[in-house]
């Protein structure tokens, strides 16, 4: 089969959360924290695969239709991880950005929803296309420019950074980001660049939807509205493969579902107010959520504001830290626009200032350490590449492995020459 045949069609979506055993998480951040000083990026996923739990992963789709036509004939459908470790800050502007470039946050620059550039003197703020589609905001590379700068098409419908010229490109085809957009929509809009004649068809198409978050925020993850907007999804997921059986198209597309994050209850009672500890008005506007970036005006106070934020914090449910001093294993130090002090809660806590935070009710947050088990994402995949990787290793379900690693998954899929990344080379399936 040639690599031109081969379409990765990448749909992402988030996650309900699930309960997962804690022991385990603190297991694995116990192992990170000590692999730390020795990790080079590409050791990932000796790690993972000694900080195996055993432990059967239950995922977004499980119990639903779609999770069981993956499963139920797992020879002929594929494959599916554990899980998906996010990188941190587990939201997602960085993550689905990660996804599709397989380089940290901190490497390509897209380091929160929101965030401000020491260097360019501006802020990013996600939901304000004036203030994110500019291309100096986006660094790495992702697939589909990786994909353009190789001769193949692609096909994007409102992912992360597919609005944006990248190393002056731009996908073959793209629809930016709509929250009006129905599934159907995106599943046509899939369907109907599957059936352009073969030399316009992408050879790579990704779809976005945000119901699940959407709803998980305003409900909260364990709520009935949550399991309607899943079903949906899984609906969306059914009429994806549907679409591809009608066309003959099962033994030659691979398929890839992909979560940014997970979520964690939460209600409006767990923040922290951080005007009760200094004074605000010598910082820039607080922006990160649940996180914090406290960004001193002057540099001249960044000690003394850290100093504050750490008295008040002994034996609280956060921590503060200078940029060099965040622990390696988030992989988020090295970029300006990573503040000089970021604050981190734990779940279910959040930062806010009795000045600025007005009523609000929020039933679903994630954005909390990348390793937490709440915060997890999904990965589950069906094609003959998938198939075959479940016959080399004997399993359908792996290993849960870092998001850095998709990148290279979809690169090794379409015969692509990867760009400089974070993942595994080679990609960590076929190690
Ligand atoms: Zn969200």
């Amino acid at each position: 089969m040639s690599s031109s045949s081969h379409v990765s069609v990448l749909v992402s979506q988030n996650e309900k959360e699930i309960d997962e055993d804690l022991k385990e998480s603190e297991e694995l951040m116990d192992k990170n924290d000590r692999e730390s000083d020795e990790e080079e990026p590409q050791d990932v996923p000796e790690r993972l695969e000694s900080g195996e739990s055993g432990q059967e992963r239950e995922g977004l789709l499980s119990g639903h239709p779609a999770d069981e036509e993956l499963q139920e004939n797992p020879d002929k459908n594929g494959l599916q991880a554990k899980y998906l470790i996010p990188s941190f800050p587990s939201v997602t502007f960085p993550n689905h950005y990660t996804i599709v470039t397989g380089l940290y946050p901190e490497s390509h620059g897209i380091v929160g929803n929101e965030f401000y550039d020491p260097d360019l003197k501006d802020y990013f703020y996600y939901k304000d296309p004036r203030k994110s589609l500019d291309s100096k905001w986006w660094g790495g590379e992702p697939i589909w420019v990786t994909a353009a700068k190789q001769g193949q098409k692609s096909g994007v419908s409102q992912w992360v950074g597919s609005s944006s010229v990248i190393k002056g490109l731009m996908p073959t085809y793209h629809y930016p980001f709509d929250p009006n957009v129905t599934m159907d929509e995106q599943v046509s809009r899939v369907m109907n660049w599957l059936d352009l004649p073969l030399n316009e068809r992408p050879t790579f198409i990704s779809a976005y939807v945000s119901d699940v978050d959407y709803i998980g925020h305003r409900k909260g993850p364990d709520s009935v509205e949550l399991d309607e907007a899943l079903k949906l999804t899984d609906n969306m997921t059914r009429n994806l493969l549907e679409g591809l059986s009608q066309r003959n198209l099962m033994n030659i597309v691979n398929f890839i579902i992909v979560s940014d994050h997970g979520m964690v209850a939460s209600n409006d009672s767990n923040l922290i107010y951080l005007d009760e500890i200094f004074n605000i008005s010598k910082v820039h506007p607080l922006v990160g959520y649940p996180l914090v970036d406290i960004r001193p005006y002057d540099d001249l106070d960044t000690n003394e504001i850290y100093l504050k934020l750490k008295n008040a914090s002994l034996n609280k449910p956060w921590e503060c830290f200078l940029r060099d001093e965040i622990p390696e294993r988030y992989h988020f130090r090295k970029s300006h626009r990573i503040p000089p002090i970021l604050c981190i809660p734990l779940m279910p806590w959040t930062f806010a200032s009795r000045e600025f935070t007005t009523n609000h009710t929020t039933f679903g947050i994630h954005g909390y350490d990348n390793l937490e088990p709440m915060m997890r994402g999904i990965f589950l995949a069906a094609g003959p590449v998938f198939r075959k990787v479940a016959g080399n290793t004997k399993t359908n379900v792996v290993n849960g492995f870092y998001n850095i690693e998709v990148y290279n998954i979809i690169a090794k899929i379409l015969e692509l020459m990867p760009a400089e990344n974070n993942g595994t080379v080679g990609g960590i399936l076929w190690k």
